[in-house]
């Protein structure tokens, strides 16, 4: 292929997204090793999110290479109403020990949008079988994100997709995400979560209860929030109204899932508060081979089963390579004690983040859980206000940060109607060495970006 060309020139197939003309050259990636990524050219970047806050093991895991290579020698795929295969049973096995009872039965699909899905198809079937069938329509927040088809897009909070793809979806209701940074007036952050969980029961009652399936939401946000948590009392709020009303709790996982926040699924940091459905997929399989999975209980696969079975599927259902690829990573991620490091890697990269904001007016907040961490970028540290439109460029930010080898994940949500944030979130396996050069390198990169928005 000619190397001069980009790939937005060649198809639209290879570059997913369309880049605007003029968008600077991104780097050819040649390969990577642990949480490094290496150019074409030879440079070197830390891949300080994990991609999109995928490569929770880093690049070019010896032990997941060698699991895919004895599995590519065996079979790749066989269709799982004509074979079981081993990679699927260990796989199964493994991610419903860890998610625990409750979550411990999965249908496994190939990524976020399509478990979400899933879960939604699947707690919609469940009604249906227990005669309930008035309800089906499922709260989401705003901001929010589940995905990009069109049924995980519509229970996503994001109002720039709503915008263009609104009219094909069905209309849902939203409630508000309990943002902590920027409160409404005279609220604190443990009022305004009250107030937002107190909001989803208001939703639920305009709705007509009996018509209300599930409230979904992210337990610690991901791109949508910039690694949002709530209070403790609002995972306990929203449980107990979604148990009064019989609507079932959906957690999306998909980045906060697989040891990501520092236990194996965030819901676990709120034991009183478990959803019914969990969904993961990101970490899950590392971004080693696209994997996602719908976690349900035991009792609703049961109840689902003896009335004919659920009635969905894909091509890609719990695919054999993909499933090995999983369980090599849910073994990594119980005997490297992958959960654990992200605890101890996610406090200390805290630490030094905090230190940063000490000195670096630019960054307004920092927050999130384990490894799964973001920091917000702002104009003034004392009015919070946002970085001026027309300067802001988090892809700005991207920019200079390679320069500095370091890659980073950064978006200006919605338009700047929330704020403009960075994801940190390395693989949960840095080590404390790497983290200090992560935010050695970060703070470099902050001070350019804040000498360019003085010039
Ligand atoms: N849910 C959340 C919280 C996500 O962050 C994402 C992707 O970023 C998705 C769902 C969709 O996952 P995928 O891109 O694998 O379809």
């Amino acid at each position: 292929m000619d190397s001069a060309r980009q790939p937005a020139e060649i198809g639209f197939g290879l570059q997913a997204f369309a880049r605007p003309p003029g968008a600077p050259r991104l780097p050819r990636i040649a390969r990577g090793e642990g949480v490094w990524l290496i150019d074409t050219e030879g440079n070197r970047y830390l891949d300080a999110s994990s991609g999109p806050v995928a490569s929770n093991l880093g690049h070019g895991h010896p032990r997941i290479l060698a699991a895919m290579e004895a599995q590519a020698r065996k079979a790749v795929f066989a269709y799982p109403s004509q074979f079981e295969s081993e990679a699927n049973l260990e796989f199964a096995e493994r991610l419903g020990r860890l998610a625990g009872p409750g979550l411990d039965r999965a249908f496994i699909v190939s990524g976020g949008s399509e478990a979400v899905e899933s879960a939604i198809k699947f707690a919609r079937q469940h009604a249906v079988v227990i005669g309930q069938g008035s309800r089906w329509k499922v709260i989401g927040r705003q901001p929010g994100y589940h995905g990009n088809t069109l049924g995980a897009l519509a229970v996503s909070g994001d109002e720039h997709a709503h915008e263009i793809f609104g009219p094909m979806m069905r209309a849902v209701p939203r409630v508000p995400a309990p943002l902590s940074y920027r409160l409404p007036p005279n609220h604190t952050v443990e009022s305004h979560a009250r107030a937002c969980a107190a909001a989803l029961e208001e939703a639920i009652l305009r709705e007509g209860p009996e018509t209300v399936l599930a409230f979904i939401m992210e337990p610690v946000g991901g791109l949508a929030t910039g690694a949002l948590v709530a209070p403790d009392s609002y995972y306990e709020a929203v449980r107990q109204i979604c148990t009064r009303h019989g609507i079932k709790l959906i957690f999306d996982e998909v980045m906060s899932g697989a040891g990501r926040t520092g236990r194996f699924l965030a819901a676990d940091h709120w034991p009183s508060a478990r959803p019914d459905i969990a969904v993961l997929a990101k970490g899950l399989s590392a971004g080693y081979a696209p994997l996602g999975a719908a976690l349900v209980s035991a009792e609703m696969v049961g109840t689902v089963a003896a009335a004919g079975g659920f009635m969905h599927g894909f091509t890609y259902n719990a695919h054999v390579m993909g499933c090995a690829v999983g369980a090599a990573v849910l073994r990594e991620v119980e005997e490297a004690d992958l959960a654990g490091n992200s605890a101890r890697m996610g406090a200390l990269l805290r630490q030094r983040l905090e230190a940063l904001a000490a000195h670096n007016p630019l960054l307004g907040d920092v927050r999130g859980l384990g490894l799964l961490l973001a920091v917000e970028l702002v104009a003034d540290q004392n009015s919070r206000q946002m970085i001026p439109l027309e300067k802001v460029a988090p892809s700005r930010v991207q920019q200079i940060a390679l320069r500095h080898g370091l890659a980073l994940y950064c978006r200006r949500t919605s338009r700047g109607a929330y704020g403009d944030w960075l994801m940190l979130s390395p693989p949960l396996t840095i080590t404390a060495e790497e983290v200090g050069i992560l935010a050695t390198r970060l703070g470099a990169v902050l001070d350019d970006y804040a000498n360019e928005l003085r010039s």
